[in-house]
């Protein structure tokens, strides 16, 4: 989710963490607990270097904490983290996907350094995440420089990235001589420092720091290079990450919840700050309250994303893990786990069976093995949960879902299914309420998988936010035009779609949904999944409205069989696996291909072929649109009518006349 920068509060909020900053890091330590006692006697004979090196003798033997999702004692270092943190002992950064190879940050190392203006790549540079790398790779060979490079890197970050406007004022202090050009140069270095502690110091970051320099710490503490110094410094600045969250927190969204996760985790593994309990109880306080109001009845998070959906699913596990291991289980009632669990739910309906996803929103494509991955470990928390242990066992262990097509009705996403398996056809439709950032103005599309193929992938999103270049972007995966859905001029539509019928005559299914996607436009679907075979799609468009009105289709990347006078398509795969397609309406329209990509992953597309039909519409009467989709096997001349209150749809030999509802 997008977040304003707020100067003025994050201003307001560096200025108390510098009043902080001024005590000794023992202060802020309760020196009480068991094993400090040396620690607290060489602060109180006033003797604070000795006090490091006890605290460090401390902290290399404590036991009894479990850090949850991470085992010490078998470390794996990834070939890409290998990578990472070779690339890094040159200093070049592992930032975001997308950005590959790494950018040099110079050997005196510029954080200020943006290449590119994308907000992430600045954003990101703060998340370290080759910190990980090397610590992984210091733990697994065992070779010093991994671990001094952390040392330094981590050193050099905290030198050059204050959260500290006081500190900013004493340098430039009297630093210009009066002149006009002088008064300039400080207003400028004043944006340029502020500009630098929003991405550094945003409470996402923050918590992304706070969390991975758990593992970080229980990597390098036995390191011959870790000082009693670095510790002090470590220990110091730890707790500014933690109390900086206390104050700014995200208002809403994922952001929140990653940051109350990762400050419940900083609470329990850092017990000896006194202000440890606060930042436990406070983070599963707001993951209690948040989960009630984020994740819908249906059991979506309520950003519609999958991935973050999913996000959230690991948000809430891993902070119920650590309490448990922890001794604090209790502070999650059944509810939580409960809301979790239908989150689960939620996720294996819009999985297709090979573990790729709808990419609606921001998400970004999944696969077999990661989705494999997710349900083993959810089959951790709910052994008793058959279907997650049919989804996590590949099929060979629990239950399929006693259903097929299902609905999600608060959230909007719809899905129709003849099957669980490989050889099965699988649409999901999205009709849902507004959202936030990482929706999109799609309503009415949908993906339509069938025996391996997804031949409607959606556009994804490419990429986030930053300079024009890079908005403009983003803002070309948005659009609903790049969507299987319908426009008026073109234009993004608004959306809050209500469901209108979701029924089932005992042979074929219908979903009816309807959106209010224009002022004067409302747009409502009705999708027929025909016996279970194939699809047909009636699209009204209604209301006061004049202008031209098109529908829009996006394929999987190919090379289809067009013919745009009779708005026919068909797809030529050599295997077989094939649909046709054809559109009719309620009055002449044009068919034409238009520019369509396809972006799986960050910073990555591909083309694809994309049609839009449409008219124009001059009054108030409807225009009517019934789109055809048929598997390939299913051969003969396509025709469609609509009458009053059925449409008649004949494939070959074959005719049907569907109810409309
Ligand atoms: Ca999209």
């Amino acid at each position: 989710m997008k977040v304003l920068f707020l100067l003025p509060a994050l201003i307001a909020t560096a200025l108390s963490a510098s009043a902080m900053q001024g005590g000794e890091v023992f202060d802020r330590l309760d020196l009480e607990g068991r094993g400090l006692e040396k620690v607290k006697s060489a602060v109180a004979a006033g003797d604070t270097a000795r006090a490091a090196v006890e605290l460090l003798g401390y902290y290399r033997s404590r036991k009894g904490i479990a850090l949850t999702g991470f085992d010490l004692d078998r470390v794996k270092l990834s070939d890409n983290e290998r990578r990472m943190a070779d690339e890094a002992l040159d200093h070049k950064f592992f930032v975001h996907y997308g950005y590959q190879p790494s950018f040099f940050y110079g050997n005196d190392i510029d954080w200020t350094y943006w290449p590119v203006k994308d907000n992430e790549l600045r954003w990101q540079l703060h998340r370290h995440k080759w910190f990980i790398a090397l610590a992984k790779a210091y733990k697994t060979t065992g070779d010093g420089k991994y671990a001094r490079a952390w040392f330094e890197q981590y050193a050099d970050w905290m030198d050059k990235n204050p959260l500290d406007a006081a500190l900013f004022r004493r340098k430039t202090e009297g630093a210009g001589d009066g002149t006009s050009e002088a008064a300039a140069a400080q207003e400028e270095a004043r944006r340029a420092f502020i500009e630098n502690m929003n991405f550094a110091w945003r409470p996402l970051e923050t918590s992304h720091r706070l969390q991975e320099q758990l593992p970080i710490f229980a990597m390098m503490i036995n390191s011959p290079d870790f000082t009693p110094e670095f510790l002090v410094r470590f220990l110091d600045k730890y707790q500014m990450h933690a109390e900086h969250i206390m104050r700014n927190f995200s208002v809403q969204g994922n952001h929140l919840l990653f940051e109350a996760q990762r400050l419940a985790f900083a609470g329990i593994y850092f017990p000896e700050f006194r202000g440890a309990q606060e930042w436990l109880e406070r983070g599963i306080e707001i993951l209690n309250e948040q989960i009630g109001k984020q994740v819908y009845a249906d059991g979506m998070q309520f950003e519609l994303d999958f991935g973050y959906h999913m996000a959230a699913i690991e948000i809430f596990l891993k902070a119920l893990r650590m309490a448990s291991a922890n001794g604090v289980r209790d502070a999650f009632p059944p509810s939580y786990i409960a809301t979790v669990e239908r989150m689960i739910e939620l996720v294996w309906n819009v999985t297709f069976p090979d573990g790729t996803q709808p990419l609606f929103g921001d998400h970004k494509a999944t696969d077999r093995e990661e989705m494999l991955k997710k349900f083993r470990e959810w089959e951790q928390t709910f052994p008793k949960n058959r279907q997650i242990a049919w989804f996590a066992s590949g099929g060979r262990r629990g239950e399929r879902p006693p259903y097929l097509s299902h609905a999600f009705r608060t959230s909007g996403f719809y899905i129709l299914r003849n099957g669980w398996e490989a050889n099965s056809t699988v649409m999901v439709v999205k009709a849902g309420p507004p959202a936030f950032w990482h929706n999109q103005p799609d309503n009415g599309t949908f993906e339509l998988w069938r025996m391996g193929r997804n031949f409607f992938p959606d556009s994804g999103c490419y990429v986030y936010s930053g300079d024009d270049k890079v908005q403009a972007e983003r803002e070309w995966f948005r659009q609903t035009r790049v969507h299987n859905t319908l426009t008026l001029d073109g234009a993004n539509i608004a959306t809050d779609s209500k469901l209108i019928c979701w029924a089932d005559d005992g042979k074929s299914e219908v979903l009816v949904t309807s959106n209010p996607s224009c002022p004067g436009l409302t747009h409502t679907r009705t999708v027929f999944f025909v016996e279970g075979e194939f699809f047909v799609i009636v699209d009204r468009a209604e209301g006061d409205a004049t202008g031209n009105v098109a529908l829009h289709y996006g394929l999987c990347p190919c090379q289809p069989k067009v013919d745009l006078a009779n708005a026919a398509i068909e797809t030529i795969f050599a295997d077989g696996n094939n649909i046709r397609m054809q559109l009719f309406a309620s009055q002449p329209c044009t068919m034409e291909a238009v520019e369509g990509w396809f972006s799986p992953s960050y910073r990555s597309k591909m083309k694809r072929p994309a049609f839009s039909f449409g008219c124009s519409k001059q009054g108030a009467a409807p225009v009517e649109f019934v789109t055809v989709i048929a598997p390939g096997g299913m051969t003969g001349k396509i025709s469609a009518s609509l009458a009053e209150d059925r449409v008649k749809v004949s494939v070959g030999r074959r005719k049907y006349e569907l109810a409309m509802p």
